[in-house]
């Protein structure tokens, strides 16, 4: 095993998950850095791996510089290192992106080895577009920064992805309902675990879901992009547009569908006339 820092992925659930090159690596690896080593020993015993022979540091973003030297001296001096966090992906909303900025410094060999991440899981759960989308990490807790950062994101044309806890996720809901409106959202919860399920709807839906289902586990809150609902509604008008346009001339298709659904009346006569001009 070459010397450097694996960034090692371990399961966020299901212990059937973690990947062949994952046990392998923390099988061989001399160091472990890790948030916990209660729960990277406790992973390790599940996955029938001895560990009493491994140096355990413990690693996190904040704790001071010398620990992220310490481990990058070792790595240097020959030592193979695997990085975990509790569960899931290192880095993402967990510790590391310092370790590894610094390794990129001063030249450490540095290996990804893939796995569970539970806002990709939540993303291919949820149906939303995946084409582009933003993640933006936990959603802070006091009221006027969630607003803020809310009123931020809202006009971006991506999927929003937030890290999320239970007892948060009904005012963060309001909040949402509040700044986003109507836009489609869901929530991706206990991903990989016995209880896994993921809910759609407008905030309000989801908010009555929770009033009476009490909230639990862990969880990952998404929004649909801005332009999704504006495109929804450009392909219904267009739809509505081709049926009426069967049966009536272009002013009449246009002023029945104004009247009726009161859209936009410069939009629908735009799109009438390139439906015409096809
Ligand atoms: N680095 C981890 C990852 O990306 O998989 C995430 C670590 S972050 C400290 C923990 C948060 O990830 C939880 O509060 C929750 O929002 C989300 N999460 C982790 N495991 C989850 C699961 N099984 N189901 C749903 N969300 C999960």
């Amino acid at each position: 095993m070459k010397n450097g820092i694996y960034i090692c992925a371990t399961p966020i659930g299901n212990l059937a998950d973690i990947s062949e090159r994952c046990r392998e690596i923390l099988r061989e690896a001399e160091i472990i850095a890790c948030e916990d080593s209660r729960v990277t020993r406790k992973l390790l015993s599940l996955l029938g791996i001895p560990f009493s022979s491994k140096t355990f540091i413990k690693y996190e973003d904040h704790t001071e510089a010398a620990r992220a030297d310490a481990i990058i001296a070792l790595a240097l001096g020959g030592k193979s290192v695997a990085l975990v966090s509790d569960a899931g992906s290192p880095l993402i909303s967990d510790p590391g992106y310092k370790l590894i900025s610094r390794c990129r410094e001063q030249g450490v060999n540095v290996w990804v080895v893939p796995g569970p991440c539970a806002l990709i899981c939540a993303l291919q759960l949820s149906g939303l577009p995946t084409n582009k989308f933003m993640f933006a990490g936990f959603i802070p807790n006091k009221d006027k920064a969630r607003e803020e950062l809310f009123n931020k994101l809202k006009d971006i044309d991506a999927t929003l992805v937030f890290y999320e806890t239970a007892p948060r996720i009904v005012k963060t809901l309001r909040k949402a309902a509040e700044i986003f409106g109507n836009r489609e959202m869901a929530i991706a919860r206990e991903i990989t675990k016995i209880y896994e399920e993921c809910l759609r709807g407008p905030a309000k839906e989801l908010i009555e879901h929770f009033e009476t289902k009490e909230p639990r586990g862990e969880m990952v809150f998404m929004i649909a992009p801005s332009s999704e609902q504006d495109k929804d509604s450009r392909e219904s008008i267009e739809e509505l547009l081709r049926e009426e346009l069967r049966r009536n001339n272009l002013k009449t298709a246009v002023k029945n569908l104004v009247e009726r659904y009161h859209f936009n009346k410069n939009e629908v006569y735009q799109q009438a006339l390139e439906i015409k001009n096809e």
